[in-house]
């Protein structure tokens, strides 16, 4: 069993997917949880520098993040499920269609033959979208909205510099934040056989017991 979750920023996705871990192993349910960009030497090493080095031209942090996606993919998500494991992921490819594709504009039929391309076919059972607005997510990631100057970078680099050289501070533009909600919702409206949309403003507890509604009945422990 392959669950991954998908959403924007402070949707909740890495509580929920260790709280599900947590839960699944409770039951006695051997589970993996692997986050992306990560979960291996190359993943880890281009997050970190995904997360600092901006920025790069679109079509190279797609390529990135297909590298990133490949190696993990290879190296432990086909091991586990092999293995008969349930693995959880704290993103997958339909973020990269959101956020490269619908956020960045590229192709979104070269997004698509590049997912497939890194995954070599390899899609989850199951996904759950953390759905929230943009301004609601950020202000959670963020720690507040004293946007941009409480970011952890903020205080190596000068503001000047900072507008021109940092592709972080893009990232705090709510219309780039809506485009890839709005992929998110498309890629699930389009396949609602595979996604559970949450409506990520409610509490954690509502958010929890939503995911493990939907997947209690698709375990045997
Ligand atoms: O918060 P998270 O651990 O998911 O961090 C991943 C970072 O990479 C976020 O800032 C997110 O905006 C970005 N990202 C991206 N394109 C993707 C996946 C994540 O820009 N395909
Ligand atoms: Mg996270």
């Amino acid at each position: 069993l392959f669950i991954a979750f998908e959403g924007g920023e402070g949707a909740g996705k890495t509580t929920q997917a260790s709280l599900l871990r947590d839960r699944l192993e409770a039951s006695s349910v051997p589970c993996e949880l692997f986050r992306e960009p990560g979960g291996t030497v190359l993943g880890e090493y281009l997050r970190t520098y995904l997360k600092s080095h901006r920025p790069t031209t679109p079509e190279a942090e797609l390529l990135m993040f297909e590298a990133a996606r490949t190696q993990l993919v290879v190296e432990k998500i086909q091991p586990a499920l092999e293995n008969g494991k349930t693995v959880i992921a704290d993103r997958f490819s339909a973020s990269t269609v959101s956020y490269q594709g619908h956020g960045r504009g590229i192709d979104l039929g070269v997004v698509t033959a590049l997912n497939g391309f890194a995954t070599q076919g390899i899609t989850p059972d199951l996904i759950f979208l953390l759905d929230v607005a943009p301004v609601v997510g950020l202000s959670r990631s963020t720690g507040g909205l004293q946007l941009p100057f409480e970011m952890d970078w903020a205080a190596s680099i000068s503001p000047i510099k900072r507008k021109v050289d940092d592709r972080r501070f893009e990232d705090l533009d709510l219309f780039f934040h809506e485009r890839v909600r709005q992929g998110f919702l498309a890629q699930a409206g389009a396949n609602s056989q595979q996604w559970v949309v949450i409506d990520a403003a409610l509490s954690l507890e509502e958010v929890t017991e939503r995911v493990w509604e939907n997947v209690q009945h698709l375990i045997t422990p």
